[in-house]
């Protein structure tokens, strides 16, 4: 989700980053005099220029006439005077003639004598008394015109140059003799609101830590008296969306100091070597204004294991964008007051190098927020939404487990959105609820959904939804809709009454059979197979895989780490051949023992599961009590 916090435009495009409370940017670099007009005029010029000098040419232009024509004009007596350099022939006539293939007149013109002629012309022409000279008759070009010529490439070299410096003038660092720099003004803070630590909410221990940065950011003198040297990065390691741009974008609003950010993704370009020197002019802009920040975004896009295997290509220019990084950070003295944030999605995958002392020695791990803190974040997001008095938000933190800030910002936007579409002065819970639909189960999709296929659907749902609500301990059945919706046909949404920290192996089985439950209901009832369960299966297999190769939950394989938690990672590397044919082995035992426990359910409760469907099929969506009331199930208590 992108961030709705307005993000300054960039004012160059060579640099990918982009900042914050930092000196106003140098008046607008001219790349041209007179900016995009100028070029035009410009092209203009060379253009008439190469006219000019092209009609020069033009004008040694005479035609090509026949050497018989120019016999004739010969014994005519209609020449006037020729030039002659080998069997070259150039002449002028007394009188105009038209040319031979009657295409206008001439009156000078060329021709060539071809070597077997003995037509004895020094006699004709004394006879008839033409002027015969070792000079051009017509002077080709005038002197003026072959220097033009000689100087034109130089020029339009010149004025090529000229154009790419000034279009490089920041990349060359100053050094192009176009490119020189605004001295850096002085820090113009306040300008605008920035965001701060009241914007960030439910992640208090993180705050906590970075309160420290803020701290030095602050006040640096303090600490340098003291010898204390500030770390020199920090990573924020966390799932998307939690907040962790929010948070480094916060660390420089609290300590008033500009803020430079980029996503790592952004240094990277075909070229090798771009990247490096975009990281060091970053890193010298930064340091002209400490204190200030730097926030790298998505650093395992660079910041990958060497040799982890991260696709092909693209490697060098990774590795040198990498190094040049880490160079910068070890050039730090630590009283520079430049502090490096970085994040990722993925702290495990990261190269050692980066997390070594003095660069990023302090990672800060950043969850998704409990009930408080989503409680929280939603009053930050509905502070400018006006809110029905009904509204409960503490009733919608505790119905929206495992959501992130980013998701609850979006809720909020969608409740607010719906308000505005339904006319209303506020938010209702209503709203909430709704919007909380459309982002939990994605938007519903008008489809005109065949009879049949809308049953089977039914039978889909339910048997996914039956078997969550006769599972022991298994998260409660919210929400069961046979209305398209996203790509899915049907959904059927469980969340646990509380968040949930650690997962036991009764639960994940009954995780498993319920996901495979659709496709159990199908094979039960139709004896069929559909591409309906496509999603199910890959999240069965996903928890099947965690289960065996990363959770222990196998004695086969035994309480290793079988498979790597990064998805991307080369997958054979990382366990013996053996194990991993364990690992396969016993993720087929664990599914297929499942699927036979969710079909053996699903007929021993078949009543149960066609009442459930008929149900749907009615109503086309049971909330979290019509549906445990149609399938004669007491929801277990809270
Ligand atoms: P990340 O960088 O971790 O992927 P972001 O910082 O980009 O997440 O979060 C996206 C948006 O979600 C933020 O701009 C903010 O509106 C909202 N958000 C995320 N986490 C929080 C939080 N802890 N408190 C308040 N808002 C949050
Ligand atoms: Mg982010
Ligand atoms: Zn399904």
């Amino acid at each position: 989700m992108p961030s709705p916090t307005p993000v300054p435009p960039r004012d160059r495009a060579d640099t990918p980053w982009r900042s914050e409370g930092a000196p106003p940017a140098p008046p607008p670099k001219r790349r041209m005099p007179g900016g995009w007009r100028g070029l035009v005029l410009a092209a203009l010029v060379v253009f008439l220029l190469t006219n000019l000098v092209l009609s020069f040419f033009n004008e040694g232009d005479e035609p090509t006439v026949s050497y018989t024509e120019f016999s004739k004009q010969v014994a005519n007596g209609n020449v006037e005077k020729i030039y002659s350099k080998g069997d070259a022939i150039q002449g002028e006539l007394k009188n105009e003639q038209p040319l031979p293939d009657g295409k206008g007149d001439y009156t000078k013109f060329v021709t060539q004598r071809p070597a077997f002629a003995d037509d004895q012309l020094w006699a004709n022409l004394t006879a008839k008394g033409v002027t015969v000279t070792a000079s051009p008759v017509v002077v080709q070009r005038s002197f003026l015109s072959n220097l033009l010529l000689s100087l034109a490439p130089m020029v339009l070299l010149v004025v090529l140059w000229l154009l790419i410096a000034r279009r490089m003038g920041g990349a060359m660092g100053g050094a192009g003799p176009l490119g020189r720099k605004a001295p850096p003004k002085p820090v113009e803070l306040e300008g605008g609101k920035r965001t701060t630590f009241d914007d960030v909410a439910g992640i208090d221990e993180v705050e906590e830590e970075l309160s420290e940065v803020v701290d030095f950011l602050k006040n640096p003198q303090a600490y340098r008296r003291m010898g204390a040297r500030m770390p020199g990065g920090v990573l924020l390691a966390g799932p998307p969306g939690t907040g962790k741009t929010l948070l480094a974008r916060a660390v420089a609003g609290e300590a008033g100091v500009p803020f430079f950010s980029a996503s790592a993704s952004e240094f990277i370009e075909m070229i090798v070597g771009v990247g490096a020197s975009r990281v060091r002019e970053l890193f010298t802009e930064a340091r002209k204004v400490a204190p200030a920040i730097i926030f790298i975004d998505e650093i395992d896009t660079i910041g990958r294991a060497r040799g982890g295997g991260s696709g092909l290509g693209g490697h060098d220019e990774r590795e040198q964008t990498l190094n040049q990084i880490l160079t910068e950070m070890d050039g730090f003295s630590g009283s520079e007051g430049v502090v490096v944030l970085a994040a990722t999605n993925r702290a495990s995958v990261l190269d050692p190098a980066l997390t070594r002392p003095g660069r990023f020695d302090r990672t800060v791990a950043v969850s998704p927020p409990d009930r408080a803190g989503r409680e929280a974040i939603l009053r930050i997001h509905t502070r400018d939404i006006p809110l029905d008095p009904g509204v409960d938000l503490a009733q919608v933190a505790r119905t929206t487990p495992g959501m992130t800030g980013a998701e609850l910002a979006n809720l909020a936007n969608e409740a607010a959105l719906l308000a505005v579409k339904r006319g209303q002065p506020a938010v209702t819970g209503a709203d909430l609820s709704d919007a909380l639909e459309k982002v939990q189960l994605g938007a519903k999709r008008p489809l005109v959904m065949p009879e049949e296929e809308r049953r089977r659907t039914a039978y889909h749902e339910s048997g996914h939804a039956l078997l969550g609500m006769l599972h022991p301990g298994a998260d409660p059945v919210r929400k069961i809709t046979i209305v398209p919706r996203g790509r899915a046909l049907g959904v059927t949404l469980s969340t646990p009454d509380a968040d949930r920290y650690a997962y036991t192996e009764e639960y994940l089985r009954g995780r498993i059979i319920g996901a495979l439950g659709g496709m159990a209901a199908e094979h039960v009832v139709y004896n069929l197979i559909t591409t309906g369960a496509e999603n199910d299966l890959e999240q069965v297999t996903n928890l099947a895989r965690g289960m065996v190769g990363r959770w222990g939950m196998s004695e086969r394989v035994g309480r290793l780490t079988a498979i790597p938690a990064d998805a991307e990672a080369p997958y054979g590397l990382t366990a013996a051949p053996a194990t991993l044919d364990a690992v396969d082995h016993e993720m087929r035992r664990i599914v297929d023992e499942c699927y036979e426990n969710a079909c053996r359910l699903l007929r021993e409760h078949r009543q149960q599961l066609d009442a459930l469907a008929e149900a749907l099929l009615a109503n086309e969506t049971l909330e979290e009590d019509a549906a445990y009331a149609a399938a004669g199930i007491t929801r277990p208590a809270k």
